[in-house]
């Protein structure tokens, strides 16, 4: 079923200490909303969050995961590791990830595949770099990181899985796609699912927009019919900012 969802993508920032004050801010300042409210801090304090929002409808979700079962794999965590500190859904292919740690579609295939086994419900980022859109091949790189990373995915396990198309130009520069954009990438990921799979699964999957949403510009792009939501960094880490996007949903 397509959720309206805004999730919070914490990267490396908040120790402990912190992690456990901004949960408590945003737990105190929850508004009533129907949207799926997710925060992603980073490894070690995934346990920790968890136990803080117990009685809380905010979800704890991962940023990431090795694709293997366990194994020699120094500094990774697995899936079962995710499951067994209580997480449900983990962030695979954020732009980052790609780009600093060489995770390359064939990488995020497994990932993926990996995740769903386990059933895990699988947040997909993906989006094109400034080169891309420049020379106008935004479309055809968005298609190919879909077909490459997810469309080997069976037809039943799309109910796990939430899109996040994050324009890598727009991650963490100030600069965000107009709502226009967004949405125009928008319908041309349903049409991609509707061609690859059927019209149903793209209608029912909630596709998030991603990169530099903030209070101010949050009203127009989540008014678009095809943005289900937003994937949220920098503006996630202050309670207010995210709670005004969560309003804004
Ligand atoms: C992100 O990293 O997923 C992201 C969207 O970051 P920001 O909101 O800071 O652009």
């Amino acid at each position: 079923m397509r959720s309206k969802i805004v999730a919070g993508n914490w990267k490396m920032n908040k120790n402990l200490t912190e992690t456990e004050t901004l949960l408590a801010a945003l737990s105190a300042k929850l508004p009533d909303t129907e949207a799926e409210v997710m925060v992603a801090p980073t490894y070690i304090n995934l346990t920790s969050a968890v136990r803080h929002l117990e009685s809380s409808p905010i979800e704890v979700i991962a940023q990431n995961m090795h694709f293997a079962e366990s194994g020699a794999y120094t500094g990774e965590i697995s899936a079962d590791m995710l499951l067994n500190v209580g997480i449900d859904t983990v962030i695979i292919g954020h732009s980052e990830r790609r780009a600093y740690f060489g995770e390359t579609d064939e990488i995020l295939a497994k990932k993926v595949t990996a995740a769903l086994a386990k059933g895990l419900r699988v947040m997909f980022c993906f989006g094109e770099e400034l080169e891309d859109r420049k020379s106008e091949n935004h479309f055809s790189v968005v298609q190919s990181q879909l077909k490459n990373a997810l469309f080997s995915v069976d037809a039943n396990s799309w109910s796990k899985i939430i899109l996040a198309y994050e324009p890598v130009w727009a991650i963490g520069t100030g600069e965000t796609a107009s709502p226009e954009q967004a949405q125009e990438m928008h319908a041309f990921i349903r049409k991609t699912i509707t061609e690859a799979y059927d019209t149903s699964i793209a209608n029912n999957v909630s596709i998030l927009y991603g990169g530099s949403v903030k209070p101010a510009n949050a009203v127009e792009i989540f008014s678009k019919p095809d943005v289900d939501g937003g994937l949220i960094g920098g503006a996630a880490l202050n309670a207010d900012d995210f709670v005004a996007i969560i309003k804004a949903i």
